[in-house]
């Protein structure tokens, strides 16, 4: 027996004696006579006192990866699959008349992401720890996240999301580094979080925090004092950069982050004894995104002040241990900082960005590759390129579109570079945990493999002319969907028919998402309706999303939604036949409810636009059929599911890259051309929706359809209709969506975390 297992039996007979202890410890109390919280403490003080025995993984070199987020969601069951000892656990709360979802109930979920992109490096940690590699996260530890989402007269409202408690997940340290500013000095505490391998080692997510943080400055909503950046640091994800306080905060906290994070690099090699001219072959630093670009001419600061290297041996150390991920082609969305907010905030790094770019100009006359342009802007991601040994994409299509398209005068230059890393989720959250009925129901076909290795889902595809077993997946749903159906009922108010098609669209709120398009498909159901066309099965629409508080358009839909859910719900003629429902604040505990009762995944974002997705794949994994554009890994969806088991309609990237090019495609032209297309924008400020909710919304919403509409709401809409229609249809063929459902999950091994990591460490890392 290994290792892991031999610590498992042994925690498995601790679990009870332990938890007794702790119990009187903390609350003088018998196990029986806890209440749902004081029993989720003490589970999680138990947890914390067996992670704290597991072994910490170690190597000769360790990826660090950097990223603004990390979406982990609640670890309890997570981290006790992990441990092996979920079922122990539970059959012991069972002793002591608790349900094991009650006390998980009790924990909140950390606010330290905002989407997909956080929610990958949540997964990958996950990974990198399974595969027993050495790899640590770094970030900060933001107070209230991003925001708690609440709607009030069909609104969002933002709020602080609450979720540090006294007791959690973190582990204060006793590791502080000294950060300078242009015109201050801080402290930073350093928290960690353990992140432990499925049966294997542990890890750390490193959470940096300011020690002068104070909470209470929070005046209305989530506003406060953007100049007080001793006290606000640390208190929100992404805070509001509408205005020059905005974005100077955002770069306090980038270099916060950065220049904590290489001091901790640094010290842990100098722990090791290890000569930093050598560094490259001990560490290696991934930068999510470009907010921890910062970490470059940190560190070669740090390696020419303080270690006294030359400048060209502290670049050329640093391009080899630094990789970066790119997540987006969205030219709003690639950072470019004014150098005067550099020198206000970080004037250090100002001469090693201008050296950066005076390199750069020396070498390449195209100044489309330079890191300062005209307007003394610096782009980031230009800093990664050119200083970073990898650029990697996040879908097959995505890092196409790097290469022929946006980073095209960079993969001229570099084309070794360039690579893709097709993005992946972990199966322990998004299968074992989420739906622990689907997973055993896959362990009895298969056997339980496939929990280490996913490529053995495809075994499952042995099964798919078996109609009992079809059925059984089919059983599986309609459990997940009912008990969906409760969970809405409690937290939305909303009475939700079973037997209906659920088909769900949960993503952050965005344009290029097309939440709209979703939302003009509702409209056109519901006038069909009016007008005596029924479906012949009952249709429910759910949505989760939030949206930039800074974001007017994205605030619209999410109105002109609540506004359908309103009207649809409450109309006697038609609420028997369809329902809306746009649950409120949206995150990783909310998705794991939603994924596995889904009937059809909506990734409808305009083609080229979304750069992998990573709902599509949870969403497949748990037998939904995606109705999507040839998008992000959509694609690659696509390619292995094939025709049958997938819908997809719409432009392709190459349409929509051409009609950008051109400035060739006009919204009205398409609102003209169709009275189907017609009738439902038109209805955006129909009376009855008028009557629920706030024309100066409603107005805006239309006319930016109407005008603009820039990610081409109008180009795929009559189409969508029509395929999603004809998935609504085949629905009714039941044995035949079965084999769909079936043949999703079985192709979804592709689509583990798990590969993705082994892929980074064998082209990027080189970790063992
Ligand atoms: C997976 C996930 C995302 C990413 O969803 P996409 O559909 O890929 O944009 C965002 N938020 C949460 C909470 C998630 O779990």
């Amino acid at each position: 027996m290994g290792y892991e297992k031999i610590r498992e039996e042994v925690y498995c007979q601790e679990v009870e004696t332990s938890l007794e202890s702790i119990a009187t410890n903390m609350y003088r109390k018998g196990l029986r006579d806890l209440s749902d919280a004081e029993m989720y403490n003490c589970v999680l003080q138990m947890t914390k006192n067996f992670t704290g025995k597991t072994r910490r993984i170690s190597g000769d070199k360790k990826v660090y990866y950097i990223s603004a987020e990390f979406l982990i969601g609640k670890l309890l069951s997570n981290n006790l699959i992990n441990l092996g000892i979920y079922e122990k656990v539970k059959e012991v709360l069972a002793k002591y008349g608790k349900n094991i979802a009650d006390i998980e109930e009790a924990e909140c979920e950390p606010s330290l992401g905002n989407g997909g992109l956080g929610r990958l490096a949540a997964c990958f940690l996950d990974s990198i720890a399974t595969l027993d590699l050495p790899g640590d996260g770094i970030g900060l530890n933001y107070h209230f996240g991003l925001f708690r989402q609440v709607f009030e007269d069909r609104l969002q409202k933002a709020v602080p999301d609450k979720w540090l408690g006294e007791h959690s997940w973190l582990n204060k340290t006793d590791t502080s580094f000294e950060v300078c500013f242009g015109d201050k000095k801080v402290r930073s505490v350093l928290y960690d979080i353990d992140v432990i391998g499925y049966e294997g080692g542990v890890n750390k997510l490193h959470l940096f925090d300011i020690e002068s943080v104070d909470e209470s400055i929070i005046k209305k909503g989530i506003t406060f004092d953007k100049e007080e950046i001793e006290k606000n640091l640390t208190l929100f994800l992404y805070p509001d950069d509408s205005d020059e306080a905005g974005n100077l905060l955002r770069i306090y906290q980038q270099y916060f982050m950065v220049s904590n994070g290489a001091q901790l690099i640094l010290k842990e090699l100098h722990e090791q004894q290890i000569d930093l001219h050598q560094m490259y072959k001990h560490a290696v630093i991934q930068i999510n995104d470009t907010h921890p670009t910062m970490v470059i001419p940190e560190l070669i600061r740090l390696l020419t002040e303080e270690k006294a290297m030359s400048m060209d041996e502290a670049i050329d150390i640093v391009s080899k241990t630094c990789a970066y991920t790119n997540h987006t082609i969205l030219a709003e969305a690639l950072e470019k900082w004014p150098l005067e907010y550099l020198e206000k905030v970080v004037p250090q790094l100002v001469p090693i960005i201008k050296e950066l770019d005076r390199r750069v100009r020396a070498k390449y006359t195209d100044k489309k590759v330079w890191i300062i342009d005209k307007d003394k802007k610096v782009h980031m991601a230009h800093i990664d390129i050119h200083y970073g040994f990898s650029v990697n994409g996040v879908a097959a299509l995505h890092t196409e579109i790097l290469k022929s398209t946006e980073l095209n005068c960079f993969y001229k230059i570099y084309p070794e570079k360039f690579n893709n890393k097709t993005n992946g989720i972990t199966f322990r959250r998004w299968l074992m945990s989420c739906d622990p009925e689907l997973a055993s129901l896959i362990s009895s076909l298969i056997g339980d493999g496939w929990k280490k290795d996913a490529a053995k889902l495809t075994k499952l595809m042995d099964h798919i002319d078996e109609e009992s077993t079809v059925e059984k997946f089919l059983e599986v749903k309609n459990t997940k969907k009912e008990q969906l159906c409760s969970y809405i009922k409690e937290h939305e108010g909303v009475d939700l028919d079973r037997n209906s098609i659920f088909d769900i669209q949960i993503k952050r709120m965005h344009e290029y998402k097309r939440q709209q398009m979703n939302a003009l498909y509702i409209i056109h159901k519901y006038l069909e309706i009016k007008a005596g066309k029924k479906p012949t099965r009952p249709l429910t629409f759910l949505f989760g999303a939030k949206a930039a508080p800074a974001y007017v358009i994205a605030q619209d839909i999410i109105h002109l939604i609540l506004c359908l859910q309103q009207i649809v719900n409450s109309d006697p003629d038609v609420s028997p036949y369809m329902k809306v429902v746009m649950v409120e604040n949206y995150n990783v505990t909310y998705a794991e409810k939603l994924i596995p009762a889904c009937d059809i995944s909506e990734q409808i974002s305009l083609a080229s636009k979304e750069a992998s997705g990573t709902g599509n794949m949870k969403f497949m994994l748990n037998g939904a059929v995606t109705l999507g554009t040839m998008d992000g890994a959509n694609v690659e969806i696509h390619d292995l599911v094939g025709d049958d088991n997938i819908y997809v309609f719409g432009k392709d990237s190459d349409t929509v890259i051409d009609l950008y090019a051109k400035s060739a495609y006009v919204s009205k032209d398409y609102y003209k051309k169709s009275k189907v297309i017609k009738e439902a924008v038109d209805f955006i400020t129909d009376k009855a929706v008028l009557k629920v909710g706030h024309k100066e919304n409603l107005e805006r919403l239309q006319k930016e359809l109407l005008n603009k509409d820039w990610f081409m709401t109008l180009l795929d809409l009559e189409e969508y209709i029509k395929v999603k229609d004809r998935a609504l249809a085949d629905y009714e063929d039941r044995k035949s969506w079965g084999r769909k459902m079936l043949t999703n999950i079985a192709q979804a091994g592709f689509f583990s975390s798990d590969r993705t990591i082994a892929e980074y460490n064998k082209d990027i890392w080189h970790l063992s």
